[in-house]
């Protein structure tokens, strides 16, 4: 194994906080001190969130996503549901009545029987959390020192929602279109079950924090909301709001709203297009795939360094249900017609960026349980050996993988993700944006998330990841960017 040691400079003395010694399921012993609503600031953590320090333009740009893009989603279930697709008809029509009366005319209602189901469902997925049996699966070791354990039975819980879903429609119990037809309902449930939850994080991490170190503010109320404050809210010991909501209620409900809306374009056109089970394969690939390997997403930017605020709670019950589904829901409505070679072709394009995605998640995973010490593509692993220091002074080493998959560039596991979502899309045909919102979504999701993680990961190295960086220069796309 060829490998290089760099130290980081002794100024980053203070951008990792103090590591203690990792003790699983530790709750602080001492009662939590109640932070201010207002203006605390902590910036002795820097990894996590980036720390914007709550400018006021951080704070506008904040509050504009937060109105902006519960509005986004609307405007798209209008375009689907009221414009044949057309955002361009629907965005003519808000231009030239105003957008109040543009929203309030073509709105989704709210469903008093619809919210109540929803709610079960909620509560079935923490029951499924909760009480399913389930393997203790250990995260990375927090900027204060907490090791957590996080129970990781997805699949079982997949397996058992969509079991009892297919055994209910088959029985007639439920129409598998349910979810299709309540669908303008379903999005104002999530909406609302998505503000609740984020204030209620947000409450949370001030009067009653789960690990009163793992905080962190920027002083700026909207910041602290969006971005969140708690790095792993949690009730009792095992229950994690943030791997809860991010990988249990939307991400299951992903692939049932598929298959209703499978369903769906059975029951309005009377067959199923080669269009629909092509897109809805691959995101199934690409559900399973997260569960089965729901270990490894503990090692992933959202467990391990985002906080859990509006970001990713409403996105994850509603961004991600809504967006990520577009596909099957344009199909559904907009049937399109692919010869049986350009079904082949697409699937196979996406196949290809699956196997890609894995390859390279797995290639970091093997090298950090190794330590660096394991073979790639038939030869020793090639690593940058790098330090950091704690707040306390102490001294640390991690290892950057620099061959193999990651010896083609420093972000290489998102460009299969990226081939993967263009696949999904591709299965609508070219005549219409709406169903490729998810792709440009994407694109600009991995974009922004290289920017943070490569300033987070150059405070955390130093001269390291400087080293890192000129070993391996591209950032996504070797030769290209
Ligand atoms: P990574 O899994 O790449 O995690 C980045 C972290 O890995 C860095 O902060 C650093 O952490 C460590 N690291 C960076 N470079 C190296 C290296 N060369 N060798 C070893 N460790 C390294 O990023 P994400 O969590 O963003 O993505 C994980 C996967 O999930 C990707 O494939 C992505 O496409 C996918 N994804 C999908 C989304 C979706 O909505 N569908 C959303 C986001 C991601 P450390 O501090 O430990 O050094």
């Amino acid at each position: 194994m060829e490998s290089i040691i760099l130290q980081s400079p002794s100024t980053l003395h203070a951008d990792i906080d103090t590591v203690q010694s990792p003790e699983s399921t530790r709750v602080s012993a001492n009662k939590p001190r109640l932070a201010s609503f207002s203006a605390t600031r902590d910036s002795s953590i820097s990894w996590g969130r980036r720390h914007h320090h709550g400018s006021w333009l951080h704070a506008l740009g904040c509050a504009s996503i937060m109105l902006l893009c519960p509005c986004l989603v609307i405007f798209i279930w209008i375009s689907l549901a009221s414009f044949d697709g057309s955002m361009k008809a629907a965005l003519d029509v808000m231009l030239q009545h105003g957008p109040v009366s543009f929203y309030s005319t073509y709105a989704p209602k709210p469903d008093r029987t619809v919210a109540l189901g929803y709610s079960l469902w909620i509560l079935f997925q923490g029951a499924l959390y909760r009480f399913l049996p389930s393997k203790l699966s250990t995260g990375q070791l927090t900027p204060a020192g907490n090791l957590l354990k996080y129970r990781t039975n997805g699949l079982l819980a997949w397996t058992v929602t969509h079991s009892l879903f297919g055994a209910a429609a088959l029985s007639g119990i439920i129409h598998p279109a349910i979810l299709a037809r309540h669908w303008e309902s379903l999005l104002i449930s999530a909406n609302v079950f998505g503000f609740l939850l984020s204030g209620f994080v947000y409450l949370k991490a001030h009067l009653s924090p789960t690990h009163e170190g793992d905080r962190k503010f920027s002083g700026s109320i909207l910041y602290d909301m969006y971005m969140g404050i708690e790095l792993n809210p949690r009730f009792g010991q095992l229950f994690d709001f943030k791997l809860f909501t991010n990988g249990r209620p939307g991400i299951i409900a992903w692939t049932l709203i598929d298959f209703s809306f499978i369903a769906y374009q059975y029951q309005l056109h009377g067959y199923v297009t080669y269009s629909i089970l092509v897109s809805t394969a691959l995101h199934t690939l690409y559900v399973v795939d997260f569960f089965i390997n729901e270990d490894w997403y503990l090692r992933t930017i959202d467990i391990c360094h985002d906080h859990f605020g509006f970001y990713l709670a409403w996105g994850s019950v509603v961004w991600l249900p809504s967006i990520y589904t577009l596909q099957t829901q344009y199909l559904a409505r907009n049937p399109v017609a692919l010869s049986s070679f350009q079904a082949v072709a697409i699937l196979s394009i996406g196949i290809s960026g699956y196997i890609i995605f894995r390859c390279v998640n797995h290639q970091k995973d093997l090298i950090r349980r190794t330590k660096g010490d394991c073979n790639l593509w038939g030869s020793p692993a090639r690593v940058v050996r790098v330090i950091y220091h704690t707040k306390d002074g102490l001294e640390h080493n991690s290892i950057l993988l620099c061959s193999g998959w990651w010896g083609l560039a420093r972000h290489v596991n998102y460009l299969g993700d990226l081939i993967l979502s263009y696949s999904m899309c591709a299965t609508c045909g070219m005549d219409n944006l709406l169903p490729w919102t998810y792709a440009v979504f994407m694109t600009i999701l991995l974009i922004h998330r290289c920017w943070r993680d490569e300033e987070r990961c150059s405070k955390k190295y130093g001269k390291g990841w400087e080293e890192y960086c000129r070993r391996v220069k591209w950032v996504i796309i070797p030769g290209i960017y």
